[in-house]
Formats: structure tokens, C-alpha cells, sequence
């Protein structure tokens, strides 16, 4: 005889049984199965389900998530564009005059307007291989009416990007010299050997230091500084018949009448500071020639 018990408890455990697998199968249709959690399942929830269901450890498989997108890389800054009208000194466009055909100092012009004059032929200069690297040519920064001229040794990477001489590190350590000179940068005339960086900021060759130099020596005509000062050894090996700079720096020399000193170029400075008291004893040199020079009227 059957135990009314125990056909209670396989009628209720046949309930739950088909409850369970109902709802973990996701047939809600039959009627009286639907469970409110069932009901709100969406689809992709279902097929999660029978996925976790049919797999072989019990576990769910792992949903693919979208791998996240990385970033773009950001767009490099824009080269600035050469200027249209460089320095307020120069522009060059023809080489068929050599720069000295304009150097007539009896023109009438002012120095400023013979510069003028000379600056278009650098500007659009091809004479050497350094054209075809350059983003600018780099002609000179100053006053056409200083009394001091400095010469460096060709534009560095700011500086041909921004078509002016000693404009980066090196170039402020030079804007302090001149300071504690007791003179402004804009009073003093700024040049360099070649016009045009060289690339990989190495040393100008001979040729090309030669085809450039009659720009720079027009620029000296036509300034008249009192004072010269080479920095470092490319102008002093082009300026005079001298090599090292350790051996001429603090010794005067002479360029047309004109008294040239001899001293490190600022970036040798930046990586050398303890010989900076010795290019102080040559600036020092300069500032008192320069007053005796004006004192004594020339
Ligand atoms: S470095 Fe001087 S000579 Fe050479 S292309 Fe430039 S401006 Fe002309």
C-alpha cells in the first residue's frame, strides 16, 4: 500500500524538479511556469544561461568583451611654417650679384635698407647642399647699427625653425652674457658662418662655410661694428687662420681694422659651466675695448 507521505513528497519534488529545469531552460511558455526573475530575462540572457548549462565544467562561458580601442596617437605639432618676411634685417633671391655688389656704403641707403637690400639673395640662396635641409635660411638678429657683432657657427634646430640665430638653450645663455654686459640683445648684430642648419647640428663643411661666408662678410661691411666676437671654434677657423679654440679664446685678433676676440661658443658652455669665469675675462675684454673704442670717438 502506498505511504501517503512519501506520494506527497515525489509529487513536490517532481514540481520543484520540473520548476527548475523550466526556468534554467528558459521555456516559460508553458502556463503556470513563469517566474517573475524568468519572465524579465531578456534572450541573450536565455542563450547565457544555456551556455552555462552546456558547458562541460559547469561554468560559464566567458563573454568575448570588446577589446578596449587604444587611444590614437596624438597628431604631431604642426612644423611651423616659414615666415613670410623673416628677421626685420634680411631677404635674399638671386645669387648673381655677390652679396659685397651690395655693399656700396655710398648709395645713400641706411644700414638697415642695404641689409635689406642683401636679404633677399640669402633668403632664396641654393649655393650649397645646406638648402635642402633647411626649414629657413637663418640670416641675423639685431641692430644694423651695433657696435658688437657676434658670429656663431651655423642655426641650429630652433633656430631654423624659427628663421632667427641662437634662440634655444644656447642662445639664452647668450641673451645673459649680453645682459651682464650691460647691453640688450636688440642693440647687438647676431650671425652665424652659414646661413642654413647643417643637419644632425654638425659642423659646417669647408666648401660649405666658404660658399656661405661672403653673406656674412657683406653683413660686416655693412654693420661696421666696432667690436667682433667669434664664438667658438667654426668662426674662429673661418674668421682667422686659427684651430683651437682652447688655445685662442681671450687673444684678439683683426678683420679689416676691425678687433675680433676669440671665445667659446655658449652650447660648449651649457656642457663645460667651470669655463664660464674664462669666457667672463673675454666678455670683460670686449665691454672695455668697446668703451675705450667709443671714448676715443671711433
Ligand atoms: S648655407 Fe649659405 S651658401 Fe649654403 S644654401 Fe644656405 S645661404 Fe646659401
Amino acid at each position: 500500500m502506498t505511504n501517503p507521505h512519501d506520494e506527497y513528497h515525489k509529487l513536490v519534488r517532481m514540481v520543484h524538479d520540473k520548476l527548475w529545469l523550466e526556468s534554467h531552460l528558459g521555456n516559460t511558455d508553458a502556463p503556470g511556469l513563469i517566474w517573475p526573475e524568468v519572465e524579465v530575462q531578456t534572450s541573450s540572457a536565455r542563450e547565457a544561461m544555456i551556455q552555462k548549462l552546456q558547458h562541460p565544467q559547469g561554468r560559464p562561458v566567458p563573454q568575448r568583451q570588446a577589446a578596449p580601442q587604444p587611444a590614437p596617437p596624438p597628431r604631431p605639432a604642426p612644423l611651423p611654417s616659414m615666415p613670410q618676411a623673416l628677421p626685420q634685417l634680411v631677404q635674399i633671391s638671386d645669387c648673381t650679384p655677390e652679396p659685397g655688389d651690395h655693399l656700396n656704403a655710398d648709395s645713400g641707403l641706411t644700414k638697415q635698407e642695404r641689409l635689406h637690400q642683401l636679404w633677399p639673395i640669402a633668403r632664396d640662396c641654393t649655393r650649397c647642399g645646406l638648402h635642402q635641409g633647411r626649414q629657413t635660411v637663418v640670416f641675423a638678429d639685431g641692430s644694423a647699427e651695433a657696435d658688437l657683432l657676434f658670429i656663431g657657427e651655423g642655426p641650429g634646430y630652433d633656430e631654423d625653425r624659427q628663421g632667427i640665430p641662437f634662440v634655444g638653450s644656447a642662445g639664452q645663455l647668450l641673451n645673459k652674457i649680453i645682459t651682464a654686459m650691460g647691453m640688450r640683445r636688440e642693440e647687438v648684430f647676431i650671425a652665424n658662418i652659414v646661413k642654413c642648419h647643417p643637419p644632425n647640428n654638425r659642423d659646417p663643411q669647408p666648401v660649405e662655410a666658404k660658399t656661405c661666408l661672403p653673406f656674412l662678410l657683406a653683413q660686416i661691411e655693412i654693420v661696421q661694428p666696432k667690436v667682433i666676437c667669434l664664438l667658438g671654434r667654426i668662426p674662429l677657423q673661418y674668421m682667422t687662420n686659427e684651430k683651437s679654440i682652447m688655445r685662442s679664446r681671450g687673444r684678439w685678433f683683426e678683420y679689416k681694422g676691425i678687433p675680433m676676440m676669440a671665445t667659446y661658443h655658449p652650447a660648449f658652455l651649457l656642457r663645460n659651466e667651470h669655463e664660464k669665469r674664462n669666457c667672463w675675462e673675454d666678455m670683460k675684454q670686449v665691454k672695455a675695448r668697446l668703451e675705450a673704442l667709443k671714448a676715443g670717438g671711433e
